[in-house]
């Protein structure tokens, strides 16, 4: 293997224990912990393996965490009443909506219904909004996590050429917006980009948020280049076992990129050490 591995995990718990550090200084200022509370409606079991972690990682570090579920029946009504109840809780200073929500709700809506200094995933309209006007307040957990990754590797992004393929607002277009604010030259592509591969090829610093395992090949990325891999996907092997797959092709761009994250182990980690961070920014403002 020619590229340096960026282990997610190592990077993730030295934010985790300095963020540790900073709840016990928090609580002897104040007399009480940083508090998240997680909403899970219906029965997703991933989700439920998404919010059961985020759990134990508060724990870690000190935050206290309270995790209420919905069935997947409840109306949009109940889900925002939920919310209200949450809004008034002078001890929860972040409320997480675990998503996918069942298609019976309006996402969009219970998103822009959190209280805006409670919104520690950052996708309130409000704090988009000052995000992309260059005056963030809370700040997407995983975009976050993908400019520290990088930034453990290349500090300095200026005059670097970025590619991100994917633009959700959750990981692809923040994590753009994100890199052009370092000074770095960004290409967002997406599934109507053409010639995907030569778009790819120009990247000092490729990221990839799409969910189609192993799309991006070797020849998709310039040599020594520093890739980023967001995607997580479940794929089911023949036998019938699940393994989760990346959107980078590991072994084979593994011989070409200069530094690469694993999945798992690179960005996940670094996605719930940011949540804890946000968390403890929205209790610091509370
Ligand atoms: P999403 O909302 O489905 O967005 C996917 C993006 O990929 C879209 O912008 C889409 O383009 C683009 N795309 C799809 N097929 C493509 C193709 N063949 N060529 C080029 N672009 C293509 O997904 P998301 O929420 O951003 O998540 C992306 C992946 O990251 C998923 O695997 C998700 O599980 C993972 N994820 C990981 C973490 C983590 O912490 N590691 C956090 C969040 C998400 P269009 O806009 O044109 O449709």
């Amino acid at each position: 293997m020619v590229a340096t591995l960026i282990d997610g995990r190592a990077l993730a718990t030295n934010l985790r224990q300095e963020i540790a550090q900073d709840v016990e200084a928090f609580q002897k200022a104040r007399g009480y912990v940083p508090g998240l509370a997680a909403l899970l409606v219906g029965d997703n079991p991933a989700s439920h393996v998404y919010v059961n972690s985020k759990r134990k990682a508060c724990a870690q570090v000190g935050i206290r965490s309270d995790v209420h579920l919905l069935p997947a029946t409840s109306t949009q009504a109940q889900v925002l009443e939920k919310i209200d109840a949450l809004n008034a809780d002078e001890r929860i200073h972040g409320i997480l909506i675990q998503l996918p929500l069942p298609t019976s709700i309006d996402t969009s809506t219970i998103i822009s219904h959190i209280a805006p200094h409670k919104d520690v995933d950052a996708l309130h309209p409000q704090n988009l909004g000052l995000l992309f006007s260059g005056r963030p307040n809370l700040v997407p957990c995983t975009p976050l996590g993908c400019l520290h990754l990088i930034q453990s590797v290349v500090p300095k992004l200026d005059g670097k050429h970025v590619v991100v393929v994917g633009r959700s607002l959750l990981v692809g277009r923040t994590t753009a917006l994100l890199l052009s604010f370092q000074n770095a030259t960004v290409v967002q592509a997406h599934s109507h980009t053409s010639n995907l591969a030569q778009e790819c090829q120009r990247a000092d610093i490729l990221v990839t948020a799409i969910g189609k395992p192993e799309l991006i090949t070797a020849d998709y990325v310039k040599p020594g280049a520093v890739v980023i891999d967001v995607g997580i996907t479940r794929v089911t092997q023949p036998g019938g076992t699940i393994s989760i797959k990346g959107d980078i092709a590991f072994d084979e761009v593994s011989q070409v990129a200069g530094f690469l994250t694993p999945v798992p182990g690179g960005v996940g980690p670094m996605t719930i050490a940011y949540l804890l961070k946000n968390t403890l920014t929205a209790a610091l403002k509370s």
